[in-house]
């Protein structure tokens, strides 16, 4: 009997070294893919922002801090790799994603011709509730007519922006959204620089005295509907913050996943 039990014990012994074994292996399997993947390099991706840092240097412009995912796509490797050139990321629902920063409330709303007038009202409710909130709107041409899915109108825009200049919150723009301390605020952000940017929401804007934020594609710049230079240096002249959303627009993570 009580031999029985040894062998019982010696089998249980080895049984435990063997999952433990086996256990370690895996681990150390999986922990090599993820690093594997940690540390390698996508040149495709990189090219993408430092064709923009070239383009802005070639207009004798400070290359851009903030980016903005084409497609919202990204993943850890195209955060690391992205971070290594800019100070912020945007997502298009959770907000900026890196570098950590202590804003409550921090949320992307999409303001397309669909969305719900009521909601996007709620959102600037919400964030005049966070002494550190940000919250930020996005959206793509600004067109009274042929719109796709994701461009809104102007009636549309200019009500949640009268909305919120309304609530009093302090409307700016990204770059200097960092820069406030202790005080609510909202970022009205347009995607892929369409030259309604230029022609529609910056006198919007201006005639409120406000201002704005584009994520542009530099190789995109000049094409047909799109803003030119000329125009992104006359925004920047009178203060509407121009960032990068890459030179050509790919989904940055397909860059990684395909
Ligand atoms: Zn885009």
């Amino acid at each position: 009997m009580i031999k029985y039990i040894r062998v019982q014990k010696g089998q249980l012994f080895s049984c435990c070294i063997m999952i433990m074994f086996f256990g370690l292996l895996i681990f150390s399997g999986l922990n090599t893919a993820v690093f594997a993947e940690e540390i390698e390099d996508f040149p495709e991706i990189r090219r993408e922002i430092e064709l923009v840092d070239e383009a802005f240097k070639e207009q004798g412009l400070k290359p851009p801090r903030h980016h903005a995912y084409p497609f919202g796509g990204h993943n850890s490797t195209v955060r690391r790799i992205v971070a290594e050139y800019r100070d912020t990321a945007r997502g298009i629902t959770a907000g900026i994603n890196f570098p950590p920063y202590n804003f409550e409330n921090l949320h992307t709303v999409a303001v397309f011709e669909n969305s719900n007038m009521e909601e996007l009202k709620r959102w600037v409710d919400k964030v005049q509730l966070f002494s550190k909130g940000l919250l930020i709107f996005y959206t793509h041409a600004v067109l009274p007519e042929d719109l796709y899915l994701y461009d809104v109108t102007p009636e549309k825009l200019e009500e949640i922006l009268d909305y919120a200049v309304d609530s009093g919150v302090k409307i700016t723009t990204l770059d200097r959204a960092f820069e406030i301390k202790d005080e609510p605020r909202i970022v009205f952000t347009f995607d892929d620089g369409f030259d309604t940017d230029y022609y529609t929401v910056l006198p919007m804007f201006a005639e409120r005295a406000l201002l704005g934020t584009s994520y542009i594609n530099t190789g995109k710049l000049g094409e047909e509907d799109m803003l030119t230079w000329d125009q992104v240096k006359e925004m920047i002249d009178i203060g509407w913050d121009i960032q990068c959303h890459s030179h050509t627009h790919p989904n940055l993570r397909d860059l990684v996943e395909n």
